[in-house]
């Protein structure tokens, strides 16, 4: 199954919104075995979505998926156009209309009678699909030569659900996946030894292919095969898997902040921070996922020396001595979250994230990151890294909890 997708917004041309729709669809197609073959973004306006469809059919897609448009504004013309293009007109849909009256009648939410009108228009042929998160329905629009436009809106929390529950299970029945994808990730790795790495015990699972992606501190390795290939691909998995020992995270488990979560509730154990330079990031990496209060007892943002004392009890000694950037500073923040905060595990990281506040002695990208076990030596790692001061902190949020996590699992 060829698939294309054509969103539509001059507000996603012009970086006024991020297109998350086409990262969720491209994660959900993918991992249901579907490969895009294209997407394009076009400006507002009913022509130049009329002909982003036209040219994605002419090109051979089989499925044609459009974002946005559906609304009953005036700049809303994805509906009129694709039937345009296909050559099918616009009937009115009274069980659409009685499902949208409804909609709005339970928020007692009053809409102009033309613009309801509007949203019950479905092009002959059609299916609509209910939208129990907004007004406009999706529609599933069958194309000559058996293939097929749908229509989804544009709004992130009405498109997911509508997608999930009633374009994929569609999608199913219309042709198998075409592809399988598997993978894991490899945290404190270089690329390239990854790669390496990977490829020797690929040569033995002949028709996998790897690919991989370098994040900061990270690299997802992704196997991929035909659906013939389904076992071979288990095989491959599982020896690349365990080729990197500790370093790999287990397949499906995202990132090192959700290893870290799994480990702490297995053995029942709570966390505290320290946080200098990352600001609260790792506490904020660690609640991204919904639990955490299960393991999390919180952060204690220590930016100031003042605070590094009080909160944290720095020695006055210390910070004078060697500076809140030091081995001792870190070492002294992860010692106040196990005697005064009571935690089981803890981290403590501070560093230089630039671009100013640098010296020759300790230059900016200088950071210790201190972590451990209540009653077990704790480890302090001292890193030079490179890039911005974003790519510093988050390389110091992923270096933090990853230290914790192989920490973790010796305990
Ligand atoms: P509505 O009934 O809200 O008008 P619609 O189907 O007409 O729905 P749009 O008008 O294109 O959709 O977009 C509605 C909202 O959804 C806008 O805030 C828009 O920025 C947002 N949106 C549209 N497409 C995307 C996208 N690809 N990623 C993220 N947000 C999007
Ligand atoms: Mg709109």
């Amino acid at each position: 199954v060829k698939i294309e997708i054509i969103c539509t917004g001059t507000e996603l041309l012009i970086g006024h919104t991020l297109n998350t729709n086409l990262q969720f669809l491209g994660r959900e197609l993918d991992t249901a075995g579907y490969e895009i073959a294209e997407e394009r973004t076009v400006p507002d306006g009913g022509e130049a979505i009329g002909a982003a469809v036209g040219q994605a059919l002419a090109a051979g897609a089989d499925v044609v998926i459009t974002i946005g448009g559906l609304g009953p504004t005036c700049d809303d013309l994805t509906r009129d156009a694709v039937a345009a293009q296909l050559g099918t007109r616009l009937k009115f849909d009274a069980t659409v209309h009685a499902a949208i009256v409804a909609y709005l009648g339970e928020r007692s939410i009053r809409v102009p009678a033309d613009a309801l009108r509007l949203q019950a228009m479905v092009p002959e042929g059609a299916t609509a699909l209910l939208n129990r998160n907004g007004t406009a329905p999706g529609l599933w629009c069958p194309a000559p030569e058996n293939r097929l436009v749908v229509m989804l809106p544009g709004p992130p929390r009405e498109l997911r659900p509508m997608f999930l529950e009633q374009v994929l299970p569609r999608l199913r029945e219309r042709g198998p996946a075409t592809v399988l994808r598997c993978g894991f990730h490899v945290c404190g790795v270089p690329e390239s030894v990854v790669a390496e790495r990977a490829e020797r015990i690929l040569t033995e699972f002949p028709g996998i292919a790897p690919a991989y992606c370098a994040r900061l501190g990270e690299v997802d390795v992704r196997l991929s095969a035909p659906p013939a290939c389904a076992p071979t691909l288990t095989a491959a998995l599982n020896a690349v898997h365990a080729a990197f020992g500790p370093a790999a995270l287990p397949p499906q488990c995202p990132d090192p902040a959700a290893a870290v979560g799994d480990l702490l509730l297995r053995r029942g154990w709570w966390l505290a921070l320290a946080e200098s330079c990352t600001g609260g990031w790792i506490a904020k990496t660690l609640t991204d996922r919904p639990g955490a209060s299960r393991f999390f007892c919180g952060s204690v943002v220590s930016y100031s020396n003042d605070w590094k004392h009080t909160l944290l009890d720095v020695s006055a000694d210390t910070l004078a001595q060697h500076g809140a950037v030091s081995a001792e500073t870190a070492g002294a923040m992860l010692d106040a979250l196990f005697r005064r905060y009571e935690a089981d595990a803890g981290i403590a990281v501070t560093g230089i994230a630039g671009p100013g506040g640098g010296t020759p002695e300790k230059p900016v990208g200088l950071v210790y990151i201190a972590s451990g076990i209540r009653g077990r030596p704790p480890q302090v790692a001292c890193s030079l890294f490179p890039g911005d001061r974003e790519g510093i902190r988050q390389r110091t949020v992923t270096l933090a909890l990853n230290q914790l996590r192989l920490q973790l699992l010796q305990a």
